[in-house]
């Protein structure tokens, strides 16, 4: 408990540097098209790669003309060749996370190098498993994701709060201190090879789905903290993607709000009926 009281008490400390100012000036809805952005995320599944197979390919074949999105997964590193091939270029295949150096004694690693070698382009940094799990800091993020972009790679780098955090109104300073460190060092320009992904832990394997408005605020809240580190245009084309519990049931009222591009989805992208609905979202009426 105390040494819980004390990260606590170190986050608060933090974020009191990085409060932010309420921005009245800045528009309320975007005015550039960014295009919805579906993704998934397998993390350790499925158990076999003929399962993997079997399951991107249900998952491609829910992807039509008239989907509104692109589509993207991630998946582990065992499966990404053979499920590249099954999906035939209708999604987008990316690892769940990679190793922030080029080669060298880094057993077990997994270099961006090796993945582009591969053709694969995107991968994920920052989820909360591994930050939580594998103990990744915000610098070592931070580290991952410049990797990427020096590679000519785009990252999804995930953010988002614990539910201590999120009861203590810290949510927007939480976001502000990993959107900072996590982005140190990247340029307005390198900004295009960049999605956010906020994913409130509380929300993440729990069947807990952040209500659209809760979700809808802490976007608009990451897209003026972009503008600030940056401008209003990178601000206004970042795809910020929403994860946590998403459904067929959810997705539909999440997409519909304003500054929510997309969903990173953990569970449901392992059914691909569930997930080929998610894919196709209806449009409705706020
Ligand atoms: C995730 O793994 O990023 C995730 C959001 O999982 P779930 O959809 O199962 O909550």
């Amino acid at each position: 408990m105390k040494v819980a009281a004390s990260i606590l008490a170190a986050v608060i400390a933090s974020a009191s540097s990085f409060v932010v100012q309420p921005q009245n000036t800045r528009r309320d809805t975007f005015l550039s098209a960014r295009k919805p952005f579906i993704t998934g995320n397998w993390k350790l599944n499925p158990t076999t790669k003929k399962e993997a197979i079997e399951l991107a390919t249900g998952i491609a074949n829910a992807v039509s003309d008239s989907s509104p999105g692109d589509v993207a997964l991630f998946i582990p590193y065992p499966f990404l060749e053979s499920v590249e091939s099954a999906v035939d270029g209708k999604v987008t295949i990316g690892a769940e996370f990679i190793t922030a150096e080029e080669s060298g004694a880094f057993t077990g690693g997994v270099s961006p190098l090796m993945l582009k070698s591969m053709g694969i382009e995107w991968a994920l940094a920052g989820h909360s498993e591994r930050r939580t799990l594998n103990g990744e800091s915000d610098e070592e993020i931070n580290e991952q994701c410049l990797m990427l972009i020096e590679n000519g790679m785009n990252v999804v780098l995930c953010i988002g709060e614990t539910l201590e955090e999120f009861e203590k109104g810290l949510v927007d300073s939480v976001c502000a201190i990993q959107l900072k460190k996590n982005l140190a060092g990247v340029t307005p320009e390198q900004m295009k090879q960049v999605t956010i992904a906020y994913e409130p832990v509380w929300a993440i394997g729990t069947g807990k789905v952040a209500t659209p408005e809760i979700a809808q605020d802490v976007h608009k809240v990451c897209r003026d903290i972009i503008a600030d580190m940056y401008d209003e245009t990178v601000a206004d084309e970042c795809r910020i993607l929403y994860g946590g519990s998403v459904s067929p049931e959810s997705v539909d009222g999440l997409m519909a709000k304003p500054d929510i591009d997309g969903t990173l989805v953990g569970g449901a992208s392992l059914d691909d009926s569930k997930f080929g609905r998610i894919i196709n979202f209806e449009t409705v009426e706020e």
